[in-house]
């Protein structure tokens, strides 16, 4: 009989999102509850017009002989490498399509990276998104923690010790705690990683709820270019979480050894990934087009709106909380006294709102949950409703 690998063994026996759903589905079987959910960050609002009509056409074009392709690249086709391209460039950062690999999700793009180098340790914010503390551990690397609290705003600074060669974990704005890193303190993360030779992996999946004069790109950043990866997600800028299309930058200055780190992950990809589908691909170059961003940025202000409707209602009852200004998520204290688990499921049971444990994304976590905005507006105004009564009443 063969067991599993004992990097496996290490995972923790169920995946956060897992385990929420399973008492969420069990509330909603009670007759009558209606559950407003706010606990997965899943895209609620449908697809553009111009997202949908790309991959109408896109579709129509694989149906005929001259118009047909089979697998893709698999750095992803080069007009949508093109458009990324442009994308940074209309920012103001200079990145060739070279610089850019296409993937199905920051959510394996981004633990997948960590089994490519050989940096024992792994630096994570903490709380901190638990993709990554999981594919530290079925990797085998040493997890050292960036506890991240009120005080710094959970935007853990760099630690006092050097840690070289290791691998350093930044979201930002960060999940769950909804807080974006200020240029000075990515200047600093830089400086530091620069220092003991470390490499930055930048998860700006958040980035377009970023306001304006905040880091967008870890390339905002001087020299960044030769110690950072960038992994960026169509998922929640664009609502692609059920079409699947994320990036990865690796600009020719990051190395792995002496070669840069980009032809090592290009011959990763080679013989572990087989490409995303040419339909999904126009549709993000759709997305990417002027009239596709009008779009998508309309998509945001409305979800904008939700987490300012949030952030009014826990500023109403006195809550204190983090994030919903540079992200989609608020990160709220529980009553006094109350567990992160105890307030999920008295928030679950008691008012029919469903948030996520704060306790479920890492030490730090407890005494908090979280609440996505990214829903409907009449679930969040009906939540809205709820949870005044929830907070009054304690
Ligand atoms: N990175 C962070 C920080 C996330 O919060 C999420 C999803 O919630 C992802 C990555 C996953 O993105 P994708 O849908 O592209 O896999």
């Amino acid at each position: 009989m063969i067991g599993p690998h004992s990097c496996f063994a290490a995972l923790p026996e169920e995946y956060l999102f897992t385990q929420t759903a399973a008492a969420i589905r069990e509330e909603e079987r009670r007759p009558g509850r209606h559950v407003c959910r706010l606990g997965v960050g899943d895209a609620a609002y449908p697809l553009g017009k111009t997202v949908v009509r790309a991959m109408r056409e896109a579709a129509e074009e694989m149906g005929r002989a001259d118009g047909f392709r089979g697998y893709p690249p698999e750095g992803g086709y080069l007009f949508l490498r093109e458009a990324l391209a442009r994308f940074y460039s209309d920012r103001g950062i200079d990145m060739s399509p070279e610089d850019i690999f296409v993937g199905d999700g920051a959510k394996s793009d981004g633990a997948d990276l960590l089994a490519l180098t050989d940096a024992a340790e792994v630096l994570l914010q903490t709380p901190g998104y638990p993709v990554y503390a999981d594919a530290a551990a079925l990797y085998g690397r040493r997890v050292v923690l960036l506890p991240g609290a009120p005080e710094n705003g959970f935007c853990p600074p760099p630690p006092e010790k050097e840690h070289p060669g290791a691998l350093i974990v930044l979201v930002s704005p960060g999940n769950p705690c909804g807080t974006a890193y200020s240029r000075a303190a990515l200047t600093a993360w830089v400086a530091y990683a620069r220092s003991c030779g470390a490499c930055l992996l930048f998860d700006s999946s958040y980035f377009a709820f970023v306001r304006p004069g905040g880091v967008h790109s870890i390339y905002e950043i001087p020299g960044a270019r030769t110690c950072a990866v960038e992994v960026g997600s169509f998922s929640k800028f664009a609502g692609f979480t059920g079409l699947r299309l994320s990036y990865l930058v690796m600009p020719e200055g990051v190395r792995l050894g002496e070669r840069p780190l980009r032809e090592r992950w290009a011959r990763r990809q080679a013989c572990r990934f087989n490409g995303v589908s040419y339909i999904t691909q126009r549709a993000g170059e759709a997305a990417l087009t002027p009239a596709g961003q009008r779009e998508w940025r309309h998509v945001l202000r409305y979800y904008q709106g939700n987490a300012a409707l949030l952030r009014r209602t826990l500023s109403a009852q006195g809550v204190p909380f983090f994030g919903g200004e540079d992200s989609p998520y608020l990160f709220a204290a529980c009553p006094a006294g109350m567990s992160s688990w105890d307030c999920f499921h008295a928030l679950l049971s008691q008012a029919g709102v469903a948030v996520t444990p704060g306790a479920g994304f890492g030490r730090g976590g407890e005494g908090y949950v979280r609440l996505s905005a990214l829903a409907r507006v009449e679930t969040v105004r009906e939540a809205a409703l709820r949870l005044s009564v929830f907070f009054a009443s304690r």
